[in-house]
C-alpha cells in the first residue's frame, strides 16, 4: 500500500500503532511500529529502513524523493513532502481525539523536566498520568510525547522547548494545552532571539488558548506578556496582587496569604532554584483543588529526584537498572524501553513492586504487565506485594516468583536462595517499596579506582559544539592522550556514530588501534614519524606534514611506493604557535616540493593552531594568525589547484570565534565537558567521574600524626581518618597533599590530610558518616575538574590526562 498526497487520512489502518519510531536504535516493538524517516544534519533517515525491514518494521513515512519503497513487498509507505511535519500533524491528530483530557504544559528557559517530575510525583496517586518521557520537548519530542495519550489517562503533563522564533506555535498545536505553566526566563541574550521580549513572547505562545496560565508573578517580563493572555492567571510571589503571596520566606518555611488566609508551608529544599519550582508545584496544587494541608504533606515528600534511569554494574556481572519512581504502567513501559536499548545480549529479569495504580481492576492491570513483559521478552520475573501475589496467575513468564515484602526479597537475597548472575534486572517499585535497599544488595561495589565515563555526555557535549557551526562546518575530535583521559576506541565508536566527520590522534600506532576497533572515521595523525609512513598508508591514516624535512621523508618514501592511490596528507600552517609547522617564509620551498610529488599525493587539508584562543588579551594576536592562515592557504590552493579543508579553531576557538570556522574545527578539551573559556560552561555535562574506595577507618587522638614526614597533624581534638586507594601513581597529584585537595565522601567535601602516597591518600573525615567500601569521588559533577585545575595552580587538561591507564575506565549511558 502506498498514498501520497499532502492530506492524508489519519483515520486509516496504517496509523494505528503504539510507537512512533524516529531513532533507529530504539526499536522495541517492532510489529507495532511506525517509522519516520527524518533527515538530521547529516544523516538520511531513509538509509535505516533496510534494516527496520529487516527487524521486522513494515509502516514507514518517507519523503516524496524516497524510491526504494518497491523493494520492501511487505512494508507500507506513506510519502509526503516534509515527514516532520507528518509526525507532527499525526499527532496533533491524535491529541483531538482526547479533547477531554486536561493537559500541562510546561515552558521556560529551566526546570521544566524537574517541575514536570515532581508535578507527577505529586498528584500521580489520583490521577492516571501521561507525561513527556526524560526531556522530551522539541519539535520531535514533543509529537512522540503526546503519541503515548489513551484513553485511560486522566491527566496529562508536558514539556515545550524551542531553540529559535516560530516554534512555539507548532507545540502549541500538537500540545493544545489546557493548564499553561511558564517556569522562568534566563537573563542570557540568546542570539537566536532579538531580545529577552521577543523569547517571552515566542513562548508564552504556548499560552494562547489556555483556559488557565500559571506562573510566578515577579518575573516582570513573564508577568507582561502573560496578562495579554485571555486565560485565568494564578500566580505567585511577593507581589501583592499575587494569588499565593509570599509573606515570609526563610530556610525551609514559607509564610503564604492566600485570600484573607495565611497558610505555612514546609519546603524540603534550601536553594532559590528548588523553592522556585516547589511554588510551581504548589501553585499548580493549590489551582487543582488541593488543601493547604494536603499540599504541605506532599511537599514535603519531595526529595531531589533522580532524573533519570540509572544503569549500574551489578553482582556476579548483571546489570541493573534503577527506578524507584515511577510505578505506573507507562513508566513501567519507557523503563522496559530502556532495557531493550541497551546493547548487552543478557537476559532479561523484572523485580517489580505493586503498581499503584489503585483505580484498576487488579487482574487487567497484571494482565497488561504480562503483555509488556512478552512484548520485551522478560525472561525471569520477580513480584513483590499483596496485589502482584494475588495476581500471580496473570504473570506468565516461566520463570517467576513472589515475595510479600521488600523484607522478604531482601532475606531471600541475602540468604542466597535468591540468587543473580549474568542478567539484566530491572528494579522498578513504587516509592513505599524502598526498592533502593534491594539496589544496595545487589549493586556491584567498586573496589577500585576507576574512571567513568558518561557517553550520553560526550554526546550531549558534541551536539551542543555543532549547534555553535555553521551547516556546512565539519568537525574533527580530538582524541589525543587516550581521548583526554578517557579512552579511545569506546569514545571513538560514540564519536563515529554521531558522524562526527575526523579524528584526530596524536601518533600512528594509536590510529591503528582505531581502525583494528572497526572504526572508519578519517583520521589525521599529528605527530607522525616517517617510519610510519608504510602503516598509515595501509590503515588509511592521514599524517600531519609540519616541516620540510617530513615531506622529504614522505617523498622518499613515496619514491619506492607502487601504490596508485594518491597518498592523504594534511599541512600545519605556523601561524603563531610556535610548535610545529611550516612557516611563511618556506611557503617558496614547500611548493616546489609538493610540485615534484602532485601526483602521487592529496593534500586534504591544512590547518593551523591558536596560541591563545582562550583569552580576550590576546584576541588581537589570534585575529592576526587566523588572517596569515588565510593568506597561506590562499597560495596553497592556487599552487595545488584544488581546495582542501581548512581548520584553525580548538575549543576555545569555536566558542569565541564564529567567522573563523573555515571548512572544519578541532573539538578538543570541550567534549569532556570543560569550557576553557568559562563562557558556556552551563552548556555542557562533565563527561568523567574518578572514583576510588574507602580502604581503612582510624580513629586518632591528638597530638598523632598522619602518613609520611609525619605532616598530617592531628590537633586539639581527636580525628576521623580514612585511607582512600588513590595515589600520585594513579594521577592524583601529589600537589593535592595537606588539604591542598579535597574530595567527596557521601556528597561532603573531606580534606586531604598529610602527604598524598603513591597508591594511597589519607582524609579528614571527621564527623562524618562513612565506612569501609564507601565511595569517594575525587572530580565528577560534584567536584569540577576546573576547581581541582585551581587547588593546585595548573590547567584541568593536565587533571584530565594525568588519570594513569592503570585505573580501570569504564563507560556508561543512561539513556
Ligand atoms: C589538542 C589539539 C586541539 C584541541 O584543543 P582543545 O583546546 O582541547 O580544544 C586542536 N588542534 C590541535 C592541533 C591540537 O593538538
Amino acid at each position: 500500500m502506498t498514498q501520497s498526497s499532502t492530506q492524508i487520512d489519519f483515520n486509516t489502518d496504517f496509523w494505528n500503532a503504539k510507537y512512533l519510531l524516529i531513532d533507529s536504535r530504539l526499536l522495541t516493538a517492532p510489529s507495532q511500529t511506525i517509522f519516520f524517516a527524518l533527515n538530521g544534519r547529516k544523516r538520511e533517515g531513509t538509509d535505516f529502513i533496510e534494516d527496520l525491514y529487516n527487524k521486522g518494521v513494515r509502516k514507514f513515512v518517507v519523503t516524496d524523493a524516497f524510491e526504494h519503497g518497491y523493494k520492501y513487498k511487505e512494508a507500507s509507505f506513506i510519502y509526503c513532502d516534509d515527514t516532520l511535519k507528518k509526525l507532527q500533524e499525526v499527532t496533533t491528530f491524535h491529541r483531538q481525539k482526547f479533547k477531554s483530557l486536561p493537559v500541562i504544559s510546561i515552558t521556560g528557559s529551566n526546570a521544566k523536566t524537574i517541575v514536570k517530575e515532581w508535578l507527577y510525583t505529586l498528584l500521580d496517586a489520583d490521577y492516571n498520568v501521561v507525561k513527556s518521557p526524560k526531556s522530551y520537548n522539541s519539535q520531535i519530542g514533543v509529537p512522540l510525547s503526546v503519541w503515548q495519550i489513551n484513553k485511560k489517562h486522566t491527566l496529562g503533563i508536558f514539556e515545550a522547548g524551542i531553540s529559535q522564533p516560530n516554534e512555539m506555535k507548532n507545540l502549541a498545536d500538537i500540545i493544545s494545552p489546557t493548564i499553561g505553566l511558564f517556569t522562568n526566563i534566563g537573563s542570557a541574550h540568546d542570539k537566536q532571539f532579538d531580545s529577552l521580549e521577543q523569547k517571552v513572547k515566542e513562548k508564552g505562545l504556548l499560552f494562547d488558548h489556555c483556559k488557565d496560565i500559571i506562573y510566578c508573578k515577579d518575573h516582570e517580563l513573564i508577568d507582561h506578556e502573560m496578562q495579554l493572555k485571555n486565560g485565568n492567571k494564578i500566580t505567585w510571589g511577593k507581589a501583592t496582587d499575587a494569588t499565593l503571596q509570599i509573606i515570609e520566606h526563610t530556610a525551609h518555611k514559607v509564610l503564604i496569604k492566600e485570600k484573607s488566609n495565611s497558610h505555612e508551608l514546609t519546603i524540603p529544599f534550601s536553594d532559590a532554584a528548588s523553592f522556585e519550582n516547589a511554588m510551581h508545584c504548589v501553585t499548580v496544587m493549590y489551582h487543582l483543588g488541593y488543601s493547604f494541608e494536603e499540599i504541605d504533606a506532599r511537599i514535603n515528600r519531595l526529595k531531589s529526584i533522580p532524573m533519570r534511569l540509572e544503569r549500574k554494574e551489578g553482582i556476579n556481572n548483571t546489570v541493573l537498572i534503577n527506578d524507584f519512581y515511577n510505578n505506573d504502567l507507562g513508566g513501567l513501559q519507557i523503563a522496559l524501553g530502556f532495557m531493550g536499548q541497551n546493547q548487552e545480549q543478557l537476559p532479561r529479569t523484572l523485580i517489580l513492586s505493586d503498581l499503584l495504580q489503585g483505580k484498576d481492576n487488579n487482574d487487567a492491570l497484571y494482565q497488561k504487565v504480562n503483555e509488556l513483559c512478552e512484548e520485551y521478552d522478560i525472561q525471569r520475573f520477580i513480584g513483590i506485594g499483596e496485589h502482584l501475589n494475588k495476581s500471580q496467575n496473570n504473570i506468565k513468564v516461566e520463570n517467576k516468583e513472589f515475595y510479600k515484602t521488600t523484607a522478604a526479597l531482601r532475606n531471600a537475597i541475602k540468604k542466597g536462595t535468591l540468587v543473580f548472575s549474568k542478567e539484566m534486572i530491572l528494579l522498578k517499585g513504587a516509592r513505599k517499596f524502598e526498592f533502593e535497599k534491594v539496589a544496595v544488595l545487589l549493586q556491584r561495589k567498586i573496589h577500585s579506582t576507576q574512571l567513568e565515563i558518561n557517553l550520553d555526555a560526550v554526546v550531549h557535549n558534541l551536539m551542543f559544539y555543532r549547534s555553535l557551526l555553521k551547516p556546512k562546518t565539519k568537525i574533527m575530535v580530538m582524541v589525543k592522550a587516550l581521548g583526554y583521559g578517557s579512552g579511545k576506541h569506546e569514545l571513538a565508536h560514540t564519536l563515529q556514530y554521531h558522524l562526527v566527520d575526523y579524528l584526530g590522534v596524536a601518533f600512528a600506532d594509536e590510529g591503528v588501534e582505531l581502525r583494528e576497533n572497526g572504526i572508519r572515521t578519517p583520521i589525521m595523525v599529528l605527530t607522525p614519524s616517517p617510519d610510519s609512513f608504510e602503516t598509515m598508508r595501509m590503515h588509511d591514516l592521514e599524517p600531519e606534514i609540519y616541516n620540510i624535512e617530513m615531506l622529504q621523508a614522505l617523498e622518499d618514501y613515496l619514491s619506492e611506493d607502487a601504490n596508485e592511490k594518491p597518498f592523504a596528507i594534511q599541512l600545519n600552517f605556523d601561524t603563531g604557535m610556535h610548535r610545529l609547522g611550516f612557516n611563511e617564509d618556506e611557503m617558496d620551498l614547500l611548493f616546489n616540493t609538493l610540485n615534484r610529488i602532485k601526483n602521487k599525493i592529496k593534500v586534504t587539508g591544512v590547518f593551523t593552531h591558536l596560541a591563545g584562543a582562550d583569552e580576550d588579551i590576546h584576541d588581537q594576536y589570534s585575529k592576526n594568525q587566523i588572517a596569515l592562515f588565510k593568506k597561506m592557504t590562499k597560495q596553497l590552493e592556487a599552487q595545488l589547484g584544488y581546495s582542501v579543508i581548512k581548520h584553525c579553531l580548538n575549543s576555545a576557538g569555536i566558542v569565541r570565534y564564529p567567522d573563523a570556522q573555515m571548512n572544519m574545527v578541532r573539538l578538543g578539551i570541550g567534549l569532556h565537558g570543560v569550557e576553557v573559556n568559562d563562557l558556556k560552561q552551563e552548556d555542557l555535562q562533565p563527561v568523567s567521574t574518578l572514583k576510588t574506595v574507602i580502604a581503612q577507618i582510624k580513629h586518632m587522638k591528638p597530638g598523632e600524626t598522619v602518613g609520611y614526614g609525619r605532616k598530617g597533624v592531628v590537633e586539639q581534638k581527636e580525628k576521623k581518618i580514612a585511607t582512600i586507594g588513590i595515589g600520585y601513581a594513579d594521577g592524583f597529584n601529589r600537589k593535592f597533599s595537606n588539604g591542598i585537595g579535597k574530595v567527596i565522601v557521601n556528597g561532603k567535601q573531606a580534606p586531604v590530610i598529610g602527604n598524598v602516597c603513591m597508591d594511597m591518600t589519607m582524609i579528614d573525615i571527621t564527623g562524618m558518616k562513612a565506612e569501609v567500601g564507601d565511595e569517594v569521588v575525587i572530580f565528577g559533577k560534584e567536584r569540577p575538574i576546573t576547581q581541582l585545575a585551581k587547588d593546585i595552580e595548573t590547567i584541568p587538561y593536565e587533571i584530565l590526562t594525568s588519570v594513569s591507564s592503570r585505573v580501570k575506565r569504564v563507560y556508561y549511558m543512561e539513556g
